[in-house]
């Protein structure tokens, strides 16, 4: 048994090149290989259990190995995995788009969004986005050459459209060559109020910068891009209430409805990308709802299917749809689309996923363990190397500081954030940071009981990474 999991470090040593690792550290450090999972943990080959602290990278919603996607699934084997969208249709992708549609009229109050376009992922959703805005400014306006309006350190995935919409420099800028143009307007995250208290509510979503009166100074930015462009911007995108890859920054409260009025007023499509969000993360079903926004063209992947399987969508309203509608000849047909688009296995699981969120009742029983997370996270705010926590439903974030009087801030190569997320896997808690932020995303289906068990061990991980 212990030959084997030595056989496994090697080989994965030897042959494997891991996403957004610095491979020195990696071979030089023992990866912990996965074997399984059940609820919330994950087992590794020494049989040692780690509690999910970031939901297998935000996609796991119901928990590990659920036993009715399992058997959804193992039913949609036995009829077919895969059959192309291209030129033929499929009963799960039809059925999970008619949830889909219906769940999103009863959460966004809408029946406008109702064109859903599979894809893969969440980059591919995006992109598919961007084509879809920029190809529906040459149905409707004659505008070839439109530009997009995208915010400073927001994180969209990671082809190359995707990271041209992106603002984030740490992972963007070696690429700015081969980027398009967009045009930036700033990261909501541009006003302070440091005697914030994080309330019961969803209000208040960052302790150190909090909601204040008056227009917010990055909401002027976005008026002023707007008025200036306005006949050529082919969408404004963003991620709502939350700027997650880009450190868990919170939004204002009214941001998000703003950007939509502005999108409004000046006639230009609001594209909401709701990958990370989407499917309740929040503590509702969409980020968009907690406004009262309905967007254009939503973006949704991660928490599809319930952490599962790789599947993307990205929905149109009724009206950027009929803008593509034309005759043959007039080339009006979105030419975009890959090789697995609508696999019925991954909508399969979607299916069984959004079928769990009634069952469970994910949605009601997450109000508990908002107010735990919230709860704690007004404590750690008091520890002296805590200089911010924001949040948003079950989604959050842990500023780190090394010095709170002075705030001078831990330096990149001290890898502050690694340094916990160290500490942590000693106590069975993965998590992994982002920079300097701590990342708490646990599967909304952890109890109680274990979210309070993890954010105690995060605690103890924080004194020890920095005692
Ligand atoms: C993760 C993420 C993406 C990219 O999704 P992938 O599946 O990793 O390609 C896009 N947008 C947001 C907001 C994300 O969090």
């Amino acid at each position: 048994m212990v030959k084997n999991n030595k056989r496994l470090e090697d080989l994965d040593r030897a042959y494997i090149w891991h996403p957004f690792t610095q491979m020195r550290d990696w071979i030089n450090d023992t990866p912990i290989v996965i074997t399984e999972g059940r609820d919330c943990f994950i087992k590794d080959t020494y049989g040692r259990w780690y509690i999910d602290g970031v939901s297998s990278m935000w996609v796991n919603i119901h928990g590990h190995a659920r036993k009715e996607i399992n058997a959804a699934l193992i039913n949609q084997l036995s009829h077919i995995s895969h059959s192309t969208l291209l030129g033929l249709a499929n009963e799960p992708s039809v059925e999970f788009a008619g949830k889909l549609v219906s769940l999103i009229s009863e959460h966004l109050k809408t029946d406008k969004l109702n064109k859903v376009f599979y894809s893969d992922n969440g980059s591919t959703a995006v992109e598919a986005a961007l084509k879809m805005a920029f190809q529906y400014m040459q149905h409707t306006k004659k505008c070839a050459d439109a530009v997009f309006v995208t915010l400073g350190n927001g994180y969209h995935g990671d082809t190359i459209g995707a990271v041209s919409a992106g603002g984030i420099d740490l992972f963007h800028k070696t690429y700015a060559p081969l980027l398009f143009k967009t045009i930036k307007a700033p990261s909501p995250y541009c006003f302070s109020c440091p005697d914030g208290i994080l309330s019961d509510e969803t209000d208040a979503p960052s302790k150190y910068r909090c909601t204040a009166d008056g227009e917010f100074p990055c909401l002027t930015k976005l008026r002023n891009i707007l008025e200036h462009l306005t006949p050529n911007v082919a969408a404004v995108l963003i991620e709502p209430l939350i700027q997650a890859a880009g450190g868990m920054i919170t939004a204002p409260v009214g941001y998000l409805k703003a950007v939509r009025n502005l999108c409004t007023k000046f006639d230009t499509l609001l594209i909401a990308d709701e990958v990370a969000t989407g499917f309740g993360r929040t503590g509702t079903m969409f980020a968009c709802e907690h406004e009262g926004v309905v967007p254009d063209i939503l973006c949704l992947s991660k928490g599809i299917t319930g952490g599962y399987l790789p599947l993307a969508v990205t929905i149109a309203t009724e009206k950027v749809y009929n803008a593509f509608l034309g005759e043959f000849a007039e080339m009006k047909t979105f030419f975009n689309g890959h090789s697995y688009t609508g696999n019925q296995l991954g909508c399969a699981a979607a299916l069984a996923s959004l079928e769990i969120f009634e069952k469970d009742n994910v949605l009601n029983n997450l109000k508990p363990k908002i107010k735990i997370l919230r709860d704690w996270l007004n404590s750690i705010f008091n520890h002296p190397h805590v200089s911010d926590v924001r949040v948003y439903g079950l989604m959050a974030g842990i500023e780190l500081i090394k010095d709170k009087a002075t705030m001078e801030p831990f330096q990149f190569e001290e890898k502050a954030g690694w340094q916990v997320a160290h500490e942590a896997r000693k106590r069975s808690v993965f998590i992994r940071p982002l920079g300097n932020v701590l990342v708490i995303m646990p599967p909304l289906a952890i109890s109680q009981e274990n979210l309070s068990a993890m954010l105690i061990r995060i605690e103890k991980s924080i004194d020890a990474a920095f005692k």
